[in-house]
C-alpha cells in the first residue's frame, strides 16, 4: 500500500468510509436529533455535539465525502446552492470591491447586484473568460473575484489558474463555481483558487430530488472561510439531515454518472454541430469552441453535461423544436439523470439570452434515444 490518496471513483462509491457505527449497517443512519446529551457532571457526552444548528453527524459525512472528492482543507453544506453563494459575499467588508463574471448564472448576477447595491459593495462585472479583460479588471486592488466555469448558460470557460494569478496580485480572493463541471472533472482549489463553491442541487446530488449548495477551501485559518463559517453557524443557513443523507447517497454514483453525462453530452453536441437546421453548438467539448483549449487542460474525464445550441429561425422554430420533445423533459436545472431543455429566455428576457436558445442538460439515458429524439424535433414537418 502507498499513501497515494484514494481515486475519486472509490472515495465517493464508499461514501469516504461513512458507515453506521451504531448498528453496524454498512449505510449510515440518519440523525435527526435537534440536541446532545450532557452526562451527570455536566460535560457534553461528544464535545462537538451540542445543538443540531450545525453539529449534525449525517451534514458531516456527506461534507467529508465532498472534501475528499475537492481535494480541500474544509467543506460546508448549505441549504441551496444559492445559500452558499450568499455565505461568500455576505462575509465581505462594507466597501469591498468585487469583481464579477458576466454573463453567469442569473440568479447569481441578480442576488450579487441587489446584495452589493444595499451594502455599499463595488461591483464590476467583466467577461472573465477574456483573460486580458479580466487581467485589466484586476490591475486595480480588489477584495472578490467571482467566477463560473463552464458558465451557465453560455458555456464559456474561464483559465482558472491565469484567474487566480491576476486575483491574487490584486488582493482579492478567487472564488470559482463549478457547478457545470462537478468535483470530478475539475478542482478549482489544485488550479490556484481559494473557494469552490457548487450547486449541489445539480450533478452532485444528480437525482433532482434535493437542494443543496456547497462550499469547500483550501485555507480554513483564512478571515474569508472564517467568517463563512461562523455565519453559518450564527445565522443558521444550514442543510437539514434528510437532505444531507440523499445527498451522501446521490454521491456514491457522482463519478459515474458523470462519466455517462458528458460521453452523452459529447454524442449529442456532435450530433447537433453537424445538423442543417442548427445555427451554432456551445459545448466546450467541441474543437470548435472558443474555450477548448483551456477546458481540454483544465477539466478531465470529460466536458460536462451542460450544453446550449442556438436554432436556425426565430423564437417560434425554437419553441417549436422545444414543444416536439419526447425524451427530453421541458423543465429548468440541470446535471440530474434525466435529461432536460430550457427556453432560457423565456426564464430571463432581459439579460441578452438569444430567443432562439435552448439549454440541454443531458442525463444518462441512452445516447442514441436522445439523438433520435433530437432529430425528429428538428425535423421540418
Ligand atoms: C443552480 C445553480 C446555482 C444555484 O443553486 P441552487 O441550488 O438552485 O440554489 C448557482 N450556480 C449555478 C451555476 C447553478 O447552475
Amino acid at each position: 500500500m502507498t499513501n497515494d490518496p484514494l481515486k475519486p471513483a472509490t472515495i465517493a462509491a464508499q461514501a469516504a468510509g461513512a458507515t453506521d457505527g451504531e448498528t453496524a449497517g454498512v449505510v449510515p443512519g440518519i440523525h435527526l436529533s435537534t440536541t446532545y446529551l450532557r452526562d451527570p457532571d455536566y460535560e457534553l457526552m461528544r464535545a462537538d455535539n451540542k445543538y443540531g444548528r450545525d453539529e449534525n453527524d449525517t451534514v458531516r459525512q456527506a461534507e467529508e465525502v465532498l472534501r475528499q472528492l475537492e481535494g480541500a482543507a474544509a467543506t460546508l453544506l448549505f441549504p441551496t446552492g444559492m445559500a452558499a453563494v450568499a455565505a461568500v459575499f455576505r462575509a465581505l467588508p462594507s466597501g469591498a470591491r468585487v469583481i464579477l463574471q458576466s454573463g453567469i448564472y442569473w440568479g447569481t448576477i441578480k442576488w450579487v447586484r441587489d446584495f452589493c447595491a444595499r451594502r455599499g459593495i463595488i461591483l464590476e462585472e467583466v467577461d472573465a473568460a477574456d483573460a486580458t479583460a479580466l487581467a485589466a479588471a484586476c490591475r486595480s486592488s480588489a477584495d472578490l473575484v467571482w467566477v463560473e466555469t463552464p458558465s451557465n448558460p453560455w458555456l464559456k470557460v474561464v483559465d482558472i489558474a491565469a484567474a487566480a494569478g491576476v486575483a491574487h496580485k490584486a488582493g482579492a480572493i478567487l472564488v470559482v463555481d463549478a457547478t457545470a463541471a462537478t468535483p470530478i472533472l475539475t478542482r478549482p482549489l489544485d488550479l490556484g483558487a481559494d473557494i469552490v463553491m457548487h450547486s449541489a442541487s445539480k450533478a452532485i446530488n444528480g437525482h433532482t430530488d434535493v437542494l443543496a449548495g456547497v462550499l469547500s477551501c483550501r485555507d480554513v485559518a483564512s478571515s474569508i472561510w472564517q467568517a463563512i463559517a461562523m455565519d453559518r453557524h450564527d445565522a443558521g443557513a444550514i442543510i437539514g439531515p434528510f437532505e444531507a443523507w440523499l445527498l451522501l447517497r446521490g454521491v456514491r454514483t457522482l463519478p459515474l454518472r458523470v462519466e455517462r453525462m458528458c460521453a452523452n453530452a459529447l454524442a449529442v453536441a456532435e450530433f447537433l454541430e453537424g445538423h442543417a437546421l442548427v445555427e451554432a453548438v456551445l459545448y466546450p467539448g467541441l474543437p470548435s469552441n472558443a474555450g477548448h483549449a483551456i477546458a481540454s487542460r483544465q477539466m478531465s474525464g470529460g466536458y460536462g453535461s451542460l450544453l446550449s445550441v442556438l436554432i436556425k429561425g426565430d423564437r417560434a422554430r425554437a419553441l417549436d423544436v422545444v414543444g416536439r420533445l419526447r425524451l427530453f423533459h421541458r423543465a429548468t436545472s440541470l446535471g440530474g439523470v434525466e435529461s432536460l431543455v430550457e427556453h432560457r429566455h423565456t426564464i430571463e428576457p432581459h439579460t441578452g439570452i438569444p430567443e432562439t436558445l435552448l439549454r440541454l442538460s443531458v442525463g444518462i439515458e441512452d445516447a442514441g434515444d436522445l439523438i433520435a429524439d433530437l432529430a425528429q424535433a428538428l425535423d421540418v414537418h
